[in-house]
């Protein structure tokens, strides 16, 4: 699964999808005992039931209408070691019309969750459950999700089944370990297709439309089958080794791009097949966009899903679109081999997946694609993310328990993802690429269609290394947190006579680990930084001597995880770190610029450089950064320093001074980058997020009326929405009608969600009275994707004393919401709505809060522990600035 979000999105939900979960709220039972009830599977239920049931087989019979509701009969046919107890299946709020076990109909016993059969109605062997049922369609984007296109009427269905929502759709031991085979059978309407995990054998047309079967798909996990079903228009192209497709609604068509996803695709497809030395299995490759997509994309076996949101171009894709696509492409075809042919055991090993396809989809990124610089994006991007997470005091180990289905998205975040990911960048570095790879080959040929565990991984990587990694895997796998290391040095007669790296653990974590770096010293020399010297080194402890450093001339700076070999925050001496703030536009390599600025940005985020300073050193800076990715980043940087501004206090004199100069900044870039598209709306976006006073407001308003013009900037329907959304935030004269008019102009779904967006976003008390209560509505009445975006743009940064207003009771209604809602509805609700800000006051009222609310589910509970963390965060940071 892929769980980036575009940039149309909120920052706040950005880490909605980032929570995690060190200790989990679980039903166990003793062995042998009756199966919690409850809408989850424990793993200790999971496990029972796999040691008696093996060798299943699904017959899926679906009847689509396009109406809210569905039926289906599934037969289920396994073998069974020990029928002398009940047996439970899982199907979530079906209404069971008949249940026949071994040809004898049987009384439902079903309690909404999971159908119990009794045990003398089971046999020793082979046995065969067929359940008839109705179910309505889900609209929050899990099991069968249904969709009504705003614009032509027409209804589009898509499965999700991640984690375990397999039984939102068909009756089903819903647990990775038991593989099944699915033959699949669908009538639906005379216009739709149907896509699964394998490619139709028959279409036959009948009374109520066409009727599709599917061949028996190989083995898979249960949350790697899937079907898709509508009225898709389709593309094709069969220029590769394996036949490819991509599907998206009708009145979006016109928005995707087939060249450029074949391209990709296909590219990817060859490499992979080399790299891991076993073929792709499924035999074609469709790709699916849709609509309400709770994710970014998810690697269901030969039709892989993508939230449309993400891949939808109203203009020219850029740079930065183009190498989106392929990234994502990437990442969930790496999952066709790890995930789908190997899959893990239970979710504990989810982590294992996603830091392998983050890995991997990088990797063929940089090697298969025109995006050379794909690991450079992966510092900028899902590093820095982890690095942040793994700072926080909620931070938790990659491998954690999961005691049931309830806790297995807790951890699905940038720990899971980036800091997995940077963990087997480190453990090639250390092992060597071949023998990484050859690792990697021998743990797919042995457990290719069966499931793995971690040790199983490492074990494969440390026979290939002939070494054992049972040390590493404790240190890195088992413990959290982010070490920093920092250079020490002396110099005697300009040649340096001493290097030692110091490293550090937080006091909270206190590993220190071992890791293979480079170290880097440089000088300046005719107004550039050249390096000088670089040593590969092992490090280990908290000291390490550095001999290979030593007798080098006296340096400018020295740059202890040259070319981002290491997992680790680097602390940098004095005199690298004013060096760096002097002369970053005079550092050569994109990548250490890019680990310069960061150094600089960890300053501010640690209260150790003032706000005001990191924000002059962007003005004499950023205008200079002619690297596309690095330029993205540090525009990042300044947002996030807008954030910062606007919390501690959105009026201030300073805070209006800086953001004239910034602003004028973007719009300099703008003017200056005229013949260049990429660079143009990258300062553009950056642009509109900086303006806030009239000057700004007024010439964002012309553009939008096409009063005012720059060369090569064409004002697309996205950039359209953003400049709208903008106006109704800051209340612009007329913005209410300019989103009147724009919503008329725009009616496709995703102009109704800007639409939404721009709207809640407006400063007024009123409204947001009322969209909280809509969004706190125990029976809400708009789909899950709505009230998502509603939560993220409720309370921008600059609208605290309207946030202010409803905090108390945000905070009071978080026990209940938290027991009533679901984990899906929590992981957006939590980020966006716990109140946080700029004061002691704040600080105190979630202080208490989370004295006082010890019993919230765990995901909602750090959301909490981390609002803290960030109000404290922000108060140093502001402290650090009047400092001065
Ligand atoms: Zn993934």
């Amino acid at each position: 699964m892929n769980t980036f979000l575009p940039r149309l999105l909120p920052l706040a939900l950005a880490t909605a999808l980032a929570l995690a979960n060190p200790v989990a709220h679980a039903d166990t039972a003793a062995p042998g005992a009756a199966r919690a009830e409850n809408p989850f599977l424990s793993q200790q239920d999971a496990a029972a039931r796999a040691a008696r049931v093996s060798n299943v087989a699904y017959v899926l019979d679906f009847a689509l209408t396009g109406k809210e509701t569905f039926s289906a009969t599934t037969t289920l046919n396994f073998d069974l070691n020990d029928a002398s107890t009940p047996l439970t299946v899982d199907l979530d709020k079906a209404t069971v019309k008949s249940l026949s076990v071994n040809g004898r109909k049987v009384d439902p016993q079903y309690n909404g969750w999971f159908i119990t059969l009794p045990a003398a109605s089971l046999v020793k062997g082979r046995n065969t459950v067929v359940v008839a049922y109705e179910r309505p369609h889900s609209t929050n984007g899990e099991g069968l999700h249904r969709m009504v296109d705003p614009v032509d009427g027409r209804v589009y269905t898509y499965s999700h089944f991640e984690p375990a929502a397999a039984h939102q759709m068909f009756a089903v031991f819903d647990q990775p370990d038991l593989k099944a085979t699915y033959q699949l059978n669908v009538v639906a309407p005379a216009d739709w297709e149907v896509i699964s995990s394998t490619r139709e054998a028959n279409i036959a047309p009948c009374t109520e439309g066409r009727r599709w079967t599917f061949p028996t798909t190989k083995k898979l996990s249960p949350y790697n089958f899937s079907m898709h079903a509508g009225p898709y228009k389709v593309w094709e192209d069969n220029s590769g080794k394996y036949p490819m497709r991509l599907f998206a609604r009708q009145s979006v068509a016109s928005q995707i791009r087939p060249a450029e996803w074949f391209k990709y695709t296909k590219a990817g497809l060859a490499f992979f097949d080399g790299y891991f030395g076993i073929p792709y299995q499924y035999g074609k490759y469709d790709q699916v966009l849709v609509p309400d997509f709770l994710y970014g994309a998810m690697e269901n076996a030969g039709a892989i899903t993508f939230a449309e949101h993400g891949f939808m171009y109203k203009a020219e894709m850029t740079a930065e679109q183009r190498q989106r696509l392929a990234s994502v492409i990437m990442h969930e075809m790496a999952h066709q081999w790890f995930g789908d042919l190997v899959t893990m055991q239970w979710w504990n090993g989810l982590w294992l997946n996603e830091s392998f396809a983050s890995f991997m989809g990088t990797l063929a990124t940089a090697e298969s694609t025109e995006f050379k610089d794909a690991w450079r994006a992966f510092y900028s991007q899902g590093k820095q993310a982890a690095y942040e997470q793994d700072s926080k005091i909620t931070t938790h180990p990659i491998e954690v328990p999961v005691p049931s289905t309830q806790n297995a998205f807790d951890n699905i975040d940038a720990i899971t993802y980036s800091k997995g990911a940077s963990t087997l960048v480190q453990l090639r570095h250390l092992l060597g690429e071949d023998t990484f790879r050859k690792g990697v080959h021998n743990y797919l040929v042995k457990y290719q269609y069966k499931n793995a565990k971690l040790d199983d991984f490492i074990g494969s990587l440390g026979q290939a290394a002939h070494r054992d990694l049972s040390g590493w895997t404790r240190e890195w796998l088992y413990q959290p947190g982010v070490d920093t290391i920092a250079a020490e040095y002396s110099c005697k007669a300009g040649r340096i006579n001493a290097f030692s790296l110091k490293q550090s653990a937080p006091h909270e974590f206190p590993t220190l680990r071992e890791q293979r770096v480079q170290v880097a010293a440089l000088r300046l020399e005719q107004g550039r930084y050249r390096v000088d010297r670089k040593v590969a080194v092992t490090y280990k402890g908290a000291n390490t001597a550095v001999p290979g450093m030593v007798g080098a001339p006296c340096p400018d700076m020295v740059y202890p995880n040259y070319e981002d070999w290491g997992y680790v925050k680097v602390q940098l001496d004095p005199r690298s770190f004013d060096g760096a703030r002097a002369h970053l536009a005079d550092v050569q390599e994109p990548l250490l610029r890019a680990m310069l600025w960061q150094s600089l940005w960890d300053g501010v985020r640690d209260a150790k450089l003032p706000l005001n300073d990191f924000i002059s050193t962007v003005l004499a800076n950023a205008s200079q950064e002619k690297d596309y990715t690095l330029l993205g980043d540090v525009l990042g940087k300044v947002a996030a320093s807008k954030r910062y501004l606007d919390t501690i206090d959105p009026k201030g004199g300073y805070n209006r001074q800086a953001t004239r100069q910034l602003a004028d900044m973007a719009w300099a870039g703008v003017l200056a980058n005229k013949g260049d598209d990429n660079f143009q709306r990258r300062w553009f976006n950056a642009y509109i997020d900086l303006a806030s006073e009239r000057p700004d407001l007024d010439r964002l308003a012309s553009l939008l009326e096409g009063g005012e013009k720059v060369d090569g900037l064409d004002i697309n329907q996205d950039l359209r929405w953003a400049i709208v959304t903008r106006l109704n935030r800051f209340d612009y004269p007329g913005a209410g009608a300019l989103l009147d008019a724009e919503q008329a102009r725009d009616k496709s779904d995703s102009g109704q969600s800007a639409a939404l967006a721009a709207s809640v976003s407006r400063p007024d008390p009123g409204l947001k009275t009322e969209w909280l209560e809509r969004i706190q509505d125990p029976q809400p009445k708009l789909p899950f994707s709505r009230l998502r975006t509603a939560m993220g743009n409720l309370y921008p940064a600059e609208q605290g004393l309207l946030a202010e207003r409803s905090a108390d009771q945000r905070l009071a209604r978080l026990p209940a919401l938290d027991k009533s809602a679901g984990p899906v509805y929590m992981r957006a609700y939590g980020p966006s709505l716990i109140p946080h800000g700029c004061t002691p006051a704040d600080v105190t009222r979630l202080r208490a809060a989370a004295a006082d609310m010890k019993d919230l589910s765990a995901g909602t509970r750090r959301a909490l522990l981390d609002a803290l963390q960030e109000s404290q965060r922000c108060v140093a940071v502001k402290q650090t600035m009047t400092a001065r």
